[in-house]
């Protein structure tokens, strides 16, 4: 499927920072829209239905499922999270880019109906540092933790089917790589013709 706006996925173990990344760029990129998920999981602390995520019964994930309503949707941690259609085509198909920050299962099902989206991984700069920034978080339990260092090993095993990787040791170098990403996209000649279609025809470019 192809739309005028550029479609960006960001996907990271939890606490390669992931969120904090995405969050600087949309408040630096009036031009980059997040998409909405619908989750099972209950909110958590000051989260909004809408905001946040679409906070969604069983009962009707497995409709949105059975209606095909999801571009993708996965299971993570004993949860299902979907990206729907509505909220990524209607943005895209006007011009604007959007950006998903899901996991890598999304991420592989996003890049087989969308060839031209753009995978981005980030990595920690270490094992130790993924884990000390999971405990000076202060949220999660010691038997969580583990649990999210070893799902984290199994995130990092599809880091090669992403198409860049930022390794997020510096916050600013890490956002001033995936400003580049986002920017180069805009480069590219189809993104260019698009987006300046008068100066290309004045150019007598096809
Ligand atoms: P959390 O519950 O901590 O907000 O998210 C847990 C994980 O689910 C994160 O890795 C997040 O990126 C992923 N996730 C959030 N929304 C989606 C989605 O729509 N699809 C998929 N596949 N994963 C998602």
């Amino acid at each position: 499927m192809e739309y005028p706006g550029n479609l960006f996925v960001v996907a990271a173990p939890s606490g390669a920072g992931k969120s904090s990344l995405v969050k600087a760029l949309l408040e630096l990129d009036s031009h980059v829209q997040p998409s909405v998920s619908h989750t099972t999981r209950p909110p958590r602390g000051q989260e909004k239905h809408g905001r946040e995520y679409f906070f969604t019964s069983q009962q009707e994930f497995d409709a949105m499922v059975a209606a095909n309503a999801f571009v993708e949707w996965a299971h993570v941690h004993n949860n299902r999270y979907g990206t729907s259609k509505k909220a990524i085509e209607d943005r895209m198909s006007h011009g604007e880019d959007v950006i998903l920050e899901i996991d890598f299962q999304g991420a592989v099902q996003i890049k087989n109906i969308f060839a031209n989206a753009v995978c981005i991984f980030i990595l920690p700069p270490s094992w130790e540092e993924l884990r000390s920034r999971l405990e000076r978080r202060g949220e999660d339990k010691p038997d969580v933790i583990e649990m999210r260092m070893k799902n984290a090993q199994v995130e990092v095993a599809h880091a090669e089917k992403f198409d860049f990787v930022i390794i997020n040791e510096l916050f600013d170098r890490a956002l001033f790589d995936l400003k580049a990403i986002v920017h180069s996209q805009r480069l590219k000649f189809a993104a260019q013709r698009r987006a300046r279609a008068e100066t290309f025809k004045a150019l007598h470019i096809p």
